[in-house]
């Protein structure tokens, strides 16, 4: 089915894990895909090839080049922003530089990439924001940096889907709970203790995520705004 056929896609993040099922979801279902990428050039372009997307070197923690990317990608029917970064560990000993460039991956390049999609979006445009469910739940030490961050996508969602729902364009968070990537491998250390957290008790697949994404971005969603989309096999039930 080709729901995205001619439609113009932006996926921030799209080399890897989720962001990469993203980008084939959309692809698949005749969308043209752009996709920006920071460190993995060699998976990024491999990407490209196989979907027929287009790669863009994008370091998301440079917020003028973020903006800057999706001025050059002129209106896009959907927006999709996916790259964030975690970092675990004792708050009293972490590097504030490293926790402010967190923010600025996780927090300001999802706000500002929405405000400039925007100026160009035509009605019934779609902004998608990947956040996470420790952004409604964080139940282990180490990680409050990044639960903020996530937290902080869903004021972007609620204030944003006021500013721009006028013209028909919606602003929505997918949460996910664990799914199996480079960043949380379903064969990692932590597996016990997450799923011990979960009804059902496996890490989700990068494609459970970009199946929400792309029905948040169809037709059917076109009443789904301002809101949080947890797909997280009950983590933060
Ligand atoms: P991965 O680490 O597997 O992949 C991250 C992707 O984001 C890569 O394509 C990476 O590109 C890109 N990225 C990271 N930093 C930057 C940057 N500075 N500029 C541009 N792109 C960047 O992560 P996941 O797929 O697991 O996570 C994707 C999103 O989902 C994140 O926002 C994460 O917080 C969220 N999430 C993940 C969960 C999980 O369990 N996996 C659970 C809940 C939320 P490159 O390698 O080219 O730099």
């Amino acid at each position: 089915m080709a729901v995205f056929q001619r439609k113009s896609v932006l996926v921030l993040g799209g080399s890897r894990g989720i962001g990469a099922a993203i980008v084939r979801r959309f692809a698949a279902e005749g969308a043209a895909v752009t996709f920006t990428y920071a460190g993995s050039r060699e998976a990024a372009e491999q990407l490209a090839t196989e979907t027929g997307s287009a790669a863009a070197l994008t370091d998301s923690s440079d917020r003028d080049a973020v903006i800057a990317r999706v001025r050059e990608s002129g209106p896009l029917d959907v927006l999709v922003v996916n790259a964030g970064i975690g970092i675990f560990g004792d708050a009293l000993e972490q590097d504030p530089d490293a926790i402010d460039r967190l923010f600025r991956i996780n927090v300001h390049a999802p706000y500002h990439a929405a405000v400039e999609a925007a100026r160009q979006m035509p009605e019934g445009g779609r902004i998608i924001v990947i956040g996470s469910v420790n952004g409604d739940r964080m139940p282990v030490a180490g990680m409050a940096s990044y639960a903020l961050s996530k937290s902080a996508l869903q004021g972007l969602a609620r204030g944003l889907a006021r500013d721009f729902g006028p013209r028909g364009i919606t602003v929505n968070v997918v949460q996910p709970g664990p799914i199996d990537t480079d960043a949380n491998p379903a064969n990692g250390p932590m597996n016990e203790v997450l799923h011990s957290f979960m009804a059902i008790k496996r890490h989700g697949r990068p494609e459970e995520v970009a199946g929400m994404v792309a029905w948040l971005a169809g037709p059917e969603a076109s009443f789904v705004t301002g809101a949080m989309h947890t797909i997280d096999g009950a983590f933060g039930a």
